[in-house]
């Protein structure tokens, strides 16, 4: 197994790498997720208000309907004879007159009260809205720079991927596979020297002396911690 080969192309690949982490770290996508959370946030608070509200109206609706039933009430009792009626009828229609006039002054007081709620609920709708609207508009800014650093990448990337094309020609088909799976698993650099006799170069883990004999005799080893191969340096 040849494994200057096979360094050879990590060495390339690893150029290939530092570009895609340069995408993948890249200061817009970052934003662009935290704009895409909070437009999320104040959509749902949008749909809370608006819930909210309707309740509200309703309820809005059902005291104006109250204070219709109780004023009709008032209104009929105003107008009955009152040289007709005995001083029991006039006491009780005394008190419920007032009774019925304090029933409208409490739903009067209610009513300004949802009135003032409903304002509220508007007022924080509006800027409920105007977040949302903002962080929509730089979302699309964010990733539009985002697409455009994308593809300004893309030139250095597949010219880079020609060059390992022939490259990996001279690796094992069998490594070479292998290889391109733990990078596709996101493990770099995908091969790694032995340290100290008998450690693991990425990881530090100790290995086994059997694990020892097996890369002397194979050249190379996988790492059972961090998956990677590890191989023996020329000293
Ligand atoms: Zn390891």
């Amino acid at each position: 197994m040849n494994i200057e080969n096979l360094l050879k192309y990590q060495k390339l690949d690893q150029e290939l790498f530092a570009v895609e982490q340069k995408i993948a770290n890249s200061p817009y996508r970052k934003k662009a997720n935290e704009l895409a959370t909070l437009a999320k946030k104040t959509q749902t608070k949008s749909v809370e208000l608006e819930t909210e509200a309707e309740k509200l109206l309703a309820q809005i609706e059902d005291l104006k309907e109250k204070y219709a039933t109780n004023k009709a009430q008032a209104d009929k009792m105003m107008s009955g004879k009152i040289e007709n009626m005995t001083v029991e009828e006039l006491d009780k229609l005394s008190t419920l007159q007032k009774a019925i006039s304090k029933n409208l002054s409490v739903l009067e007081k209610m009513l300004q009260k949802s009135a003032e709620n409903i304002n509220h609920i508007l007022a924080e709708f509006n800027k409920t809205k105007k977040l949302y609207d903002q962080a929509r508009t730089q979302y699309v800014t964010c990733k539009q720079k985002l697409d455009e650093q994308t593809k300004a990448s893309e030139p250095e990337k597949a010219k880079i991927k020609k060059q390992l094309e022939v490259l990996e020609k001279d690796v094992d088909p069998q490594i070479m596979a292998d290889y391109k799976k733990k990078r596709n698993d996101n493990i770099f650099p995908v091969i790694v020297p032995l340290e100290n006799g008998n450690f693991c170069g990425r990881c530090r883990m100790e290995l086994p002396k059997v694990a020892i004999s097996r890369l002397k005799e194979k050249g190379i080893i996988t790492c059972e911690h961090c998956k990677r191969y590890i191989y023996l340096k020329q000293e």
